[in-house]
């Protein structure tokens, strides 16, 4: 099993340190240095691994000090090759890493940006879905087509109801409001308000949720038609 620790970075971004059994660390989406250092430090730990999951700055933007200060490998998409800095190695759909004695197994799914994919580890139910998959909601379409976003929701439904959603930003609260316009008699949205806004009133991540609960609430997720999902998604650009 790997030990997750979220790491809030910028305004709302998370960035998540991984401790895998036999002692490795690897940060997902560093999207600035200094919370991880800090983090590293307090903890007597070193960075192994840098993964990203796709090239947007508020995701990468700490990969060259971290990469200097560490010596860490970074990992990212091999299709967005050049536009993350100081990739060391570019992974593709169904690759397997390992992660110490834990698989990795690497998903691609477009739509937010072309290259970008999600960390999967099988063994300890968790997934990294950066900008693809938010909880109760999903990426803007940057630079794929909502067919391409629709196909990857697709694929990410399709894993185990107990997988655990560790998405690239704090937008939790706002995605209620806006998938409660959808779906206003949803009991189980409605529900999941509540517990949300007892959690930013805490200051606490809302992060992570497992698939099932986004299967019950998401409407992007629960879209029966690539048709509908497209709308859901031009209507969430306006919300
Ligand atoms: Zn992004
Ligand atoms: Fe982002």
């Amino acid at each position: 099993m790997i030990d997750v620790t979220i790491i809030p970075v910028l305004e709302d971004n998370y960035a998540y340190l991984l401790l895998s059994q036999d002692g490795l660390t690897a940060v997902v989406d560093p999207g600035e240095a200094g919370p991880i250092i800090d983090y590293l430090e307090a903890n007597a730990l070193t960075l192994d691994y840098i993964l990203n999951t796709h090239h947007h700055g508020d995701h990468t933007a700490g990969n060259a000090a971290l990469k200097k200060k560490y010596g860490s490998t970074v990992l990212g998409p091999e299709k967005e090759r050049g536009r993350i800095p100081v990739l060391d190695r570019g992974l593709s759909e169904g690759e397997v890493f390992s992660f110490g004695q834990e698989e990795m197994k690497i998903m691609e799914t477009p739509g937010h940006t072309l290259g970008a994919i999600c960390f999967y580890f099988p063994d300890s139910h968790c997934l990294f879905t950066g900008d693809t998959l938010f909880l109760m909601g999903c990426g803007r379409l940057f630079e794929g087509t909502p067919a391409q976003m629709y196909q990857s929701l697709k694929k990410i439904t399709a894993l185990p109801d107990d997988v655990l959603i560790y998405c690239g930003h704090e937008y939790t609260l706002e995605a209620t409001d806006f998938c409660l316009s959808i779906e206003p008699d949803n009991e189980a949205l409605k529900k999941r308000q509540k517990d949300i806004r007892v959690l930013d009133q805490q200051k606490k991540p809302t992060v992570p949720a497992t698939l099932r609960i986004e299967k019950d609430t998401n409407v992007f997720l629960r879209a029966k038609t690539l048709e509908q999902f497209t709308e859901y998604r031009e209507k969430r650009n306006v919300f």
